[in-house]
């Protein structure tokens, strides 16, 4: 355990965390990012809605510069897991994975979520990815896909709510079920009037080329082909160190921090920023949570230093 807590420990590099780390080092704050390698901002192929990038920028290229601008006003980033989070007197108590201890005054989680991933029967899932045929963000690249053939797969109203969402970029959205189509008949009135075309039977088969994906669905003699697959599976709040200290959201949130924790905070100095918090899951989300968790602990850190006049904006 180092002999000294640190003023912030920052759990997660991606968007939030980064910029949470970048903000707090400007406050002269000691910093330290733990992560263990798996930002979902990582596999972004090329993001084309982060504001100041009308080119675009590539996922890894944007979590290098971020890295590097945190790094160059003193930021510690290191590779490890956080495997637990507790309330030490005074100060948070973090454990690795590899049994490391660290001390800090006050915490980010900044933990993001796990997607729920297509399982494809032939080609590689990030090769997919990478090659634009497999996508899990119509908010994100939508308009990427103009008039092009898209499918979305999931037959429940999340599927549907996102094929209806994708159809204002395109008139050919078919909506794929997983299991069975499990929607109302106003629901099917509604995509029936948009001209989304809902089948009906199994998939038997994914299959993913560099340029498309085909569909085999039951019974049916070829596979379907599409431009672009959206599986609609929804993702998994990365939230086992909140769940520990007694912090677990209510299931409206599906498991995501409340949304007022970048702003209000969680407990005395610890506040939560990114996907891991309810709302949209964007990289501009992300970073604008991280900038305001990170003014809000730093404004709690110098309160608790005795400043009277710590505003909290
Ligand atoms: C394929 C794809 C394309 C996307 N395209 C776009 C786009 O074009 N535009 C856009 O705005 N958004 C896009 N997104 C969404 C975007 O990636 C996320 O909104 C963004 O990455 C959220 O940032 P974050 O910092 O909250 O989480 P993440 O980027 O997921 O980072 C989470 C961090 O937490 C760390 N972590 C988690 N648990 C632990 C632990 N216990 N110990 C240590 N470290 C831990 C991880 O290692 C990681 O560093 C896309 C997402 C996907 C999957």
């Amino acid at each position: 355990m180092d002999e000294s807590p640190v003023d912030a420990l920052v759990i997660g590099a991606g968007p939030a965390g980064l910029t949470a780390a970048l903000y707090l080092t400007r406050f002269k704050r000691r910093v330290r990012v733990v992560h263990d390698g798996t930002a979902r901002a990582l596999w972004v192929p090329r993001t084309r809605n982060v504001p100041g990038f009308p080119d675009g920028i590539v996922g890894k290229k944007l979590i290098e510069r971020m890295t590097d601008h945190a790094l160059r006003y003193g930021a510690e980033i290191v590779f490890g897991r956080v495997a637990a989070l507790e309330r030490a007197t005074g100060h948070y108590r973090a454990t690795l994975e590899d049994g490391a201890a660290i001390a800090a005054r006050g915490v980010i989680l900044a933990t993001g979520v796990d997607t729920n991933l297509a399982r494809l029967d032939e080609g590689d899932h990030m090769t997919a990815v990478r090659d634009g045929v497999l996508r899990y963000c119509p908010i994100c690249d939508g308009f990427e896909h103009r008039d092009e053939r898209i499918a979305v797969l999931g037959s429940d109203l999340h599927g549907a709510a996102e094929a209806m969402f994708l159809r204002q970029f395109s008139r050919h959205v078919t909506l794929i079920p997983k299991w069975r189509v499990a929607l109302s008949d106003a629901q099917r009135e509604e995509l029936a009037q948009s001209d989304v075309i809902v089948l009906e039977r199994h998939v038997e088969r994914l299959v993913a080329h560099s340029r498309d994906i085909a569909v085999q669905m039951r019974g049916e003699p070829v596979a379907r082909r599409f431009d672009i697959l959206y599986p609609a599976f929804g993702s998994r709040p990365r939230n086992e160190l909140a769940a520990a200290l007694g912090l677990l959201a209510d299931d409206a949130d599906a498991g995501c921090m409340p949304f007022h924790a970048f702003s209000d905070g969680l407990l005395p100095g610890l506040y939560a920023a990114g996907d891991v918090v309810a709302g949209l899951d964007q990289i501009s989300v992300a970073m604008g949570q991280g900038a305001m968790a990170a003014t809000r602990l730093h404004n709690w850190l110098r309160e608790a230093e005795g400043h009277l006049m710590a505003d909290q904006d």
